[in-house]
């Protein structure tokens, strides 16, 4: 095949550690070259990665941490790597992951990699497309390949090259025709060019389409801007609602972020905001409805408008108050809760209705003490649970990423708005908008959960003396 392209074929693998482009560090990498002529040229390496390997990475790779403490470092390798590659066609298992990888570990020596890859990948799906599994551990399986193990480098390497080579001698028409296709580029439509795409940045944000009347069609995000606009050109070849999208697109705007957070937040926000025509999900709405409870022994749940809450502990946003009590009789038939404790029924006297049915354990008829009743209702409801805004004012969450730094304001869940420059934070503030949103809220309380971005009080931030330190949650 090497013969048939007239190029050096690069059969590449890394093993990371882990999924995260911008967090994780390559651990190894394992390169076959197979020139039009001469014999197949293997090189590999370890690398330290100067983080932290998961005990659950080293465990698949059978890596061990010790020696990538001893291993050179990328910016060691990085030249005899390039050397190794440049020119070379890269051919690898989701070759963009592993091309995204690569161009991130150079991006942080100040350089720029690229490369022609040909993905293997997408090529099982072009030529399987009755297979469901396309994962290297499907392919070894449906084609009775040898492979030597799995998640190593080189080993990985090879069994993309013996799959290749096992592709060209059976059918080579058709690889080579899919190969084609996979180079080729989708067309664009006429306002569109792919200097424009190419333009877009690699790196986080959010991207705006709009259609021929300047109207919003779609708003989206990704760690990789670049490249998830271009999918939707792709896709548009074979996914109807893709073509429904690219058919449209006239022009894109694109907002670039510190990291996925950021982008998260701002997808959010604008699709709440300016409700793109062909978002499906996240559509404002305007009474969400929740469950407030006052604890153990203290009454029954109530159904609330959210903007009308006034303590008490939070559960769950629902679209409507007919929904909201549809997860609360969900919830009483699964945990045998009691109608009349949940203030489904009406307090007359005598069991409710479910208990005649068997399905309440008979809180309301002294089977079941209430304390009990209440404790199984606060474990059942518990998934559902609105954390309390953990400070006593408004936050800033600074996402920093790529020489760049954003501001977010939040106040009780709320995202305000956000900022480049600190110093209009007081002026966001003052002029604040905006509504509880589950999904705000769910992207921060991951965060903060896991600690991603730094929280600071906006009063701390806009004291003369400025930031210094960053504030924790107190619980
Ligand atoms: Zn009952």
């Amino acid at each position: 095949m090497a013969q048939e392209l007239d190029t050096t074929l690069a059969f590449i693998d890394l093993e990371n550690t882990g999924g995260h482009l911008e967090r994780d560090r390559i651990i190894e990498v394992g390169i076959i070259l197979v020139a039009p002529a001469g014999e197949p040229e293997v090189w590999s390496t370890l690398i330290n990665p100067e983080i932290r390997l998961s005990p659950a990475i080293s465990t698949l790779t059978g890596i061990d941490p010790a020696d990538l403490a001893h291993a050179p470092t990328f910016a060691q390798v990085a030249e005899p790597l390039r050397e190794k590659l440049a020119g070379r066609l890269l051919i690898a298992h989701d070759a963009r992951t592993d091309l995204a990888f690569l161009r991130q570990e150079w991006r942080r020596l100040g350089q720029v990699f690229t490369a022609d890859v040909l993905c293997t990948l997408r090529l099982s799906r072009s030529l399987f497309p009755d297979e469901k599994r396309h994962g290297l551990d499907a392919i070894i399986e449906r084609l009775q390949l040898h492979s030597a193990g799995r998640h190593r480098a080189l080993t990985d390497a090879r069994t993309v090259a013996i799959f290749l080579a096992r592709l060209y001698s059976e059918q080579p028409a058709r690889l080579l025709e899919a190969c084609r296709q996979q180079w080729q580029r989708p067309a664009l439509p006429g306002s569109l060019d792919a200097q424009t795409l190419d333009a877009l940045p690699d790196r986080p944000g959010v991207y705006l389409c709009y259609d021929e009347a300047d109207s919003l069609l779609y708003v989206g995000k990704s760690i990789r801007l670049r490249e998830r606009v271009w999918d939707h050109f792709y896709a548009a070849t074979s996914q109807q609602r893709e073509m429904r999208l690219v058919q449209q697109i006239r022009r894109l705007e694109w907002i670039e972020t510190p990291t996925e957070l950021s982008a998260l937040l701002l997808e959010a926000r604008l699709i709440k905001e300016r409700q793109p025509i062909l978002n499906r999900r996240l559509r404002r709405r305007e009474n969400l409805f929740t469950i407030a409870w006052e604890g153990i022994e203290r009454g029954s749940p109530r159904i609330v408008p959210l903007r009308d809450c006034d303590g008490g502990e939070l559960y769950g946003s629902f679209a409507n108050a007919y929904r909201a009590r549809q997860s609360l009789r969900r919830l009483a038939r699964r945990h045998g809760l009691c109608l009349k404790a949940l203030g489904l029924e009406k307090p007359t006297s005598g069991p409710c209705f479910a208990h005649q049915l068997k399905q309440c354990r008979g809180a309301c008829c002294g089977a079941e003490s209430r304390l009990l009743h209440d404790l199984r209702l606060s474990a059942a409801l518990r998934h559902l649970r609105i954390e309390h805004w953990p400070w006593d004012g408004p936050m800033v969450l600074v996402e920093e990423g790529g020489g760049q730094r954003l501001y977010h304001l939040l106040w009780q869940w709320i995202h305000c708005g956000y900022r480049a420059d600190p110093a209009d934070l007081a002026t966001l503030w003052e002029r604040r908008e905006g509504e509880f949103d589950m999904d705000i809220y769910r992207i921060c309380f991951n965060a903060l959960s896991r600690n991603r971005g730094t929280w600071m009080p906006l009063a701390q931030l806009l004291s003369p003396s400025g930031p210094q330190t960053t504030a924790t949650p107190g619980r």
